[in-house]
């Protein structure tokens, strides 16, 4: 009997992923580079299911039933090249191919177009949720042809996490759409981790506290609003104590932030659309400063400021979480219009709606809150912004002052809060009318002959600034 779908690359996540199928009774063939993983894979879980294990590409493929679906789960760059370079003359026109692992979306483009022309399907898909997600029910992204999608829908929502009775699992659009949208999830997860990291700092310098004391306002935090999977674990990181010095763990990891890359491509992809992406663009380059440990120690000698109070206050715990409840609110706001603006850009037709519907299980940004993200784009599909929903302008109002207070304060104080800051900046700076970009544009006139626009009369103007000082129409 042949497998109806297969999985290559038995690494975390490809081999929990094969047994999450499994366990939905679906027959599955395995395969990875190294033999000995397969092996290993067959004696540790080759019970749990129907497994078919091969050693060669050739008779994975074989064990395959057509068309075949085979799912590879490699390290993400060129070993998914080389994968499909080897599996491609293995197989039959109509055969799918699907990339689960974390594909920059260009790439998944150019293999789409590659995979087509040699008569077979590829599909660029998302998966989130770490290796627990993998296992127990992620959340995935899917994008590329829609009916390569249908022959494997059936798969993907048995295994998906479930919320109210909906898997976490859509067909997101063509292409490098699905990828592409897991990309931006990735780096939502970015300005996520970056408003707590800020919020903890705050609660620990400012407001004064020890990290069990934090832990325990995280652990509260997530019954309200904030309630999320990130919160969650944040009340038990910051709870966990030390086995070696018997000290909180956070107080003995060292303050560096490693990152492979996804919330980079995420800022350079809304630089080149144009969007404005501060909260995760500035949580990018907070892991950058982290990064640069040896200079901020030599720095931390050298250069002015105050130094935190730790003076305890109470009150301020409040206005913290109302500071990041908001700023939560601006990141997803710029992380959907992004999507909103890539999607009309390469013609996804990405349901906004939906992509909010299938990150509340399963994925690492899982939240409460996005259930009012789905409810908003499912009364206006077309929003241009998510703060102008009455939910969220309400939300961000009622927070405002304490924002403003939260911010003076670190300021004040000299605790750096790039994202709560720069959140509140995009806030304040697009509910102006009004901007000084005419400066900006009158400078420009003045040096490059860029012409600006008049608020009294159409058309493009230039001064003459160098000759007569005159006005012409350009
Ligand atoms: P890794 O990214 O560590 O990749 C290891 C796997 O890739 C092994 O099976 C390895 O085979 C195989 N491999 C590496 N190079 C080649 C090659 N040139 N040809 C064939 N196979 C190769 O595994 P993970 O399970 O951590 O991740 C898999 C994918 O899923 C990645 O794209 C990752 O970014 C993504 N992902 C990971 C998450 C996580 O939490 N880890 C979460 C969501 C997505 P061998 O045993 O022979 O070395």
């Amino acid at each position: 009997e042949k497998s109806r779908i297969g999985v290559t690359g038995l690494a975390v996540m490809g081999a929990n992923l094969a047994r999450n199928i499994a366990s939905r009774g679906v027959p599955v063939a395995v395969h990875n580079r190294t033999y000995a993983k397969t092996e290993q894979f067959m004696a540790d879980y080759g019970a749990e299911g129907d497994f078919t294990a091969s050693e060669s590409v050739k008779d994975f493929v074989d064990s395959l039933e057509t068309p075949r679906k085979i799912i590879v789960m490699v390290k993400a760059g060129k070993p998914v090249d080389g994968v499909i370079e080897e599996l491609t003359p293995l197989l039959d026109e109509g055969d799918i191919i699907i990339d689960a692992g974390n594909s920059h979306f260009p790439d998944t483009v150019r293999r789409t177009a590659e995979c087509e022309a040699n008569g077979l399907r590829f599909m660029g898909v998302g998966v989130s949720g770490g290796e627990e997600g993998a296992l127990l029910g992620p959340s995935i992204m899917p994008g590329g042809d829609p009916a390569a999608y249908e022959e494997v829908r059936e798969i993907f929502e048995s295994i998906a996490a479930v919320v109210d009775g909906t898997p976490c699992v859509t067909h997101v659009g063509p292409g490098g759409a699905g990828h592409y949208v897991k990309m931006v999830h990735n780096g939502i997860e970015y300005a996520d981790i970056q408003l707590i990291a800020e919020a903890y700092d705050l609660l620990t310098n400012v407001v004064g506290l020890d990290a069990p004391a934090v832990g325990k306002i995280f652990e509260e935090w997530n019954t309200g609003d904030l309630d999320s999977f990130l919160i969650e674990i944040t009340g038990k990181v910051l709870a966990k104590t030390d086995a070696r010095t018997g000290r909180p763990l956070v107080d003995v990891i060292v303050d560096q932030a490693g990152q492979k890359g996804t919330g980079t491509w995420t800022a350079i992809d809304a630089l080149q659309l144009g969007i404005p992406l501060t909260g995760i663009t500035e949580a990018v380059f907070a892991r950058g400063l982290s990064a640069l440990r040896s200079e901020r120690k030599a720095a931390a000698g050298v250069l002015a400021g105050p130094t935190p109070s730790k003076e305890v206050d109470e009150s301020l715990v409040e206005d913290i979480r109302l500071a990041l409840y908001a700023s939560k609110v601006v990141a997803y706001a710029q992380g959907f219009a992004q999507m909103r603006a890539a999607s009309v850009e390469n013609g996804w037709d990405l349901k906004l709606g939906e992509m909010a519907t299938i990150w509340r299980g399963g994925c690492i940004i899982r939240a409460r809150f996005l259930n009012r993200i789905r409810e908003a784009y499912d009364e206006h599909p077309d929003l241009d912004n998510l703060l102008m929903v009455p939910y969220f302008t309400e939300a961000v109002a009622n927070a405002q002052d304490a924002w403003r207070r939260v911010i003076v304060k670190a300021t004040e104080q000299g605790v750096p809060i790039p994202a709560f800051s720069s959140s509140l900046s995009y806030y304040d700076g697009y509910r102006r009318e009004r901007g000084p970009a005419n400066l900006i544009q009158g400078l420009r006139d003045f040096f490059g002959a860029h012409t600006y626009k008049r608020i009294d009369a159409e058309g493009s103007f230039h001064t003459r600034w160098a000759q007569d000082g005159t006005e012409v129409e350009a």
